[in-house]
């Protein structure tokens, strides 16, 4: 087996080339659209992740902002909310 981190090279009128055997260069192809699928997931849960960012940090203004009602209500949604982003 060929080492894999010294393809064979040419060169034609003067540019080199990497020769590959065609099943080096299908298994090079499907590693790259297999590279390509996971960037676009990648990309997609990070726009995803940011997405949930900024509605957490809202949330945590909304409760930063407000009052509670522990005072008048027994189980306070707003003490239960905070304490849930805090765990
Ligand atoms: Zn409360």
């Amino acid at each position: 087996m060929r080492n894999r981190l010294e393809p064979r090279r040419a060169t034609i009128d003067g540019q080199e080339f990497v020769l590959l055997e065609p099943e080096q260069y299908e298994r090079l192809a499907a590693a790259r659209r297999q590279h390509g699928a996971h960037s676009s997931q990648l990309s997609r849960l990070r726009e995803q992740l940011n997405a949930a960012l900024r509605r957490l940090n809202a949330v945590r203004r909304v409760l930063d902002e407000t009052v509670t009602t522990c005072e008048t209500t027994p189980d306070c949604a707003h003490c239960a909310v905070k304490s849930a982003l805090e765990s």
